[in-house]
């Protein structure tokens, strides 16, 4: 028997399904002769922008450099404290501490798995006037809370940076995702709804300045060529990285719509089994970048499912204040850890199809009656 490898990701596959488009793109900037900050990474700031309805993009090297030049342009400087969830790549976090800011840690909510408003308010209490920024993480696609964590965060004179590099055009009360905060922080990873060729990043803002202040620290703090304003850096998205992505929006609400099918089936195919499913809050449309179950036996289905082919992942299997880096003692999140040993993160991605899903969902039942 040869039946395909099924991957929780496949950019290969992405690549693949826009093939002629994608390498149309890269010739055109090969000939075009301008390799950086040139039409390109122009032309898709703007298209970004406009896919979230108007405001500003500005790329950066990736999402990290993306979370962290948004922290800095809102004014996270050295010794505040960001408050942000365990449940999430370590990145978020490091680009906490690369400003010399310190995480603290909330509480998600049971069910969705992200960022409770309730349990952020009372971290915004202990540590009053302490806490400048607050980082939802809209894991797997699922926004957080927006308008309550919003209202909380301002009641306590916080902004808010949604890390939106798993939710590309996730829609929380008929509002796109990263639209709600003061800014947003996207990551384009080849594995993300939203991809490129290698990696990128972008920051969104309906505010001018906080753009402005990102386009300043993206490339040396120049406002000018060669005079630098403020101390920036280099994290800039070339132009062939911008072409594909280019491409690649152009195809992220079917790629999304594709996603929303596949999980729907998967909801469908496994009701009957014993295994948490994924919950939708109300008036909330996920992007679907992850199908994530939960069970006690996790690593066992994990073990189970390989053998069979299907390779699933484990987003997150040690939450940030357990981890040498970002080790908390003080943090006290017995649901973030109850959800790290138990969440699994099936195949979904726009490259499958519904055979794919039923194959997945029949392992799945064989052995949970096994
Ligand atoms: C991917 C990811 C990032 C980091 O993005 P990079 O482009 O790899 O730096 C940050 N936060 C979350 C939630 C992510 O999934």
């Amino acid at each position: 028997m040869s039946e395909k490898i099924l991957l929780t990701a496949d950019p290969k596959a992405g690549y693949t399904a826009h093939a002629a488009e994608i390498r149309a793109a890269i010739e055109r900037v090969l000939e075009g002769g301008h390799y950086i900050l040139g039409p390109e990474v122009a032309a898709f700031e703007r298209e970004f922008a406009d896919y979230h309805g108007g405001g500003e993009v500005v790329t950066v090297a990736n999402g990290t450099d993306a979370l962290e030049l948004a922290l800095g342009a809102l004014g996270v400087r050295a010794g505040d404290l960001v408050a942000t969830v365990a449940n999430t790549v370590s990145a978020t976090a490091a680009a906490i501490q690369q400003l010399g800011a310190r995480p603290v840690f909330v509480e998600i909510d049971a069910a969705t798995m992200v960022m409770s408003a309730a349990d952020l308010d009372k971290v915004l209490v202990r540590h009053a006037g302490k806490v400048k920024a607050v980082v939802p993480v809209h894991l797997y696609g699922h926004p957080a809370d927006m308008p309550a964590i919003l209202t909380t965060a301002r009641r306590h004179g916080a902004k808010v940076l949604e890390d939106c590099a798993q939710s590309h055009g996730a829609v929380v009360a008929g509002r796109k995702a990263g639209t709600w905060g003061d800014a947003a922080a996207y990551s384009f990873y080849p594995t993300k709804n939203l991809g490129a060729l290698g990696d990128g990043g972008a920051v969104y803002s309906a505010e001018a300045a906080v753009a402005a202040q990102v386009r300043l620290l993206r490339q040396y703090g120049w406002r000018t060529r060669y005079v630098s304003d403020v101390p920036g850096r280099n994290s800039r998205l070339d132009e062939l990285q911008a072409a594909v992505l280019r491409v690649n929006l152009r195809h992220l609400e079917a790629g999304n719509a594709k996603r929303r099918m596949l999980a729907a089936r998967y909801l469908h195919g496994l009701g009957s089994t014993r295994l948490m499913l994924p919950q939708t809050a109300a008036d909330v449309t996920p992007a679907w970048h992850q199908f994530t179950v939960r069970t006690p036996r996790r690593d066992a289905l994990l073990a189970h499912l390989a053998e069979r082919g299907i390779r699933c992942g484990v987003l997150y299997p040690v939450p940030l204040h357990r981890q040498p880096a970002y080790a908390d003692a003080n943090a006290v999140l017995p649901v973030t850890e109850q959800a790290c040993a138990e969440v699994l993160c099936l195949p979904v991605h726009p490259g499958l199809d519904s055979a794919d899903v039923d194959r997945v969902t029949g392992e799945i039942i064989r052995w949970s009656t096994a």
